[in-house]
């Protein structure tokens, strides 16, 4: 078997369209979509991320504004920012960029961030409401990962979903996503005593360890579905995934590429995020102006 790609960069190509004419809808309702992403330092992969996220939003008709601060910035002076930013009723997603300096505690920070604009689905209302099944931001790259899976008509239910990692950020939303679909899912990790047995059994495998060649063709059930999220450097330096991709791809019906695949996702699903957030604002503020009698 020779899997099919699922072309990210094409889907996220067609959401960006729609969160355009989202964007441009909420405009004709007297509202400008506005995101406001901080980046506290100097890290230079951080700086690129940030300038992708801005100009993804800019060719959308989105509004965005990078914040830049000195890595010196103290957590106090950040925390007020937050403050005023969830204050001020312009401004719809706020995005703190990670990592912050070692000098900030981040899980503080993210904390500050007022749920209604918690764009990148890291806060712990966020988290709960992903668990219980209420309407709250769910995190972009999971929420990629399911939109890969909606683009080719996968039917998760009473499908059995490996997802390799348990970040809070990555494996554990994606789980609960997978169980929200009717998924039977498995979590594994570093302490996973054999991995190769459960991820043999899976109809749909996500890896997202951050580490090469995590799965291999012998580890994938013929015809299984598999979703890299990792990113990593090859020998000569190339970007690459967790998944042996060469060798899994004769082995899986479908697989997603890196770079190429989540990575654009990712990005696609803040925008998506970012406009929700907008519209649940401008209907919120609709429906609380008097009307006119
Ligand atoms: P993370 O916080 O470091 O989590 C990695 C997870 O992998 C942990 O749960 C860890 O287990 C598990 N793990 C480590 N070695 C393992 C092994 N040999 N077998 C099974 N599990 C193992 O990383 P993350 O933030 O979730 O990110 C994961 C990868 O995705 C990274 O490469 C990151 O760069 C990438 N990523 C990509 C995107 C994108 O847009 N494409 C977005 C986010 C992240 P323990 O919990 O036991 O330590």
């Amino acid at each position: 078997m020779t899997a099919q790609t699922i072309d990210g960069n094409a889907l996220a190509r067609a959401i960006r369209a729609e969160v355009s004419g989202r964007t441009a809808a909420l405009k004709a309702r007297g509202v400008s979509p506005q995101l406001n992403i901080i980046l506290v330092g100097e890290d230079p992969a951080s700086q690129v991320y940030t300038r992708h996220k801005v100009n993804d939003s800019t060719e959308t008709g989105l509004g965005a504004t990078l914040e830049r601060y000195p890595a010196d910035m103290t957590e106090s002076a950040l925390l007020d920012r937050i403050d005023a930013l969830n204050r001020d009723p312009s401004v719809h997603g706020i995005l703190v960029q990670l990592p912050l300096p070692r000098h900030m505690d981040a899980g503080k920070v993210i904390e500050a961030i007022a749920p209604a604009k918690d764009v990148d689905g890291f806060h712990v209302a966020s988290a709960g409401a992903l668990v219980t099944g209420l309407p709250g931001f769910w995190p972009c790259t999971p929420h990629g990962c399911l939109k890969m899976l909606d683009s080719i008509g996968y039917d998760l239910r009473g499908k059995h979903a490996v997802v390799i990692g348990r970040s809070n950020i990555v494996g554990k939303p994606m789980a609960l996503m997978l169980l929200q679909r009717n998924a039977t899912v498995t979590i594994c990790h570093s302490a996973t005593a054999d991995l190769k047995a459960l991820t043999r059994q899976a109809d749909v495998v996500v890896a997202a360890v951050g580490k090469r060649n995590v799965l291999t063709a012998d580890m994938v059930k013929p015809g299984a579905v598999v979703i890299d999220v990792g990113m990593n450097r090859n020998d000569e330096g190339k970007l690459c995934g967790d998944v042996d991709y060469a060798g899994v791809a004769a082995v899986a019906s479908w697989i997603t590429p890196v770079p190429g695949g989540v990575g654009p996702m990712t990005r696609a699903m803040l925008l998506v995020n970012t406009i929700e957030a907008a519209e649940r604002a401008c209907t919120a503020a609709e429906g609380a102006r008097p009307t006119a009698t």
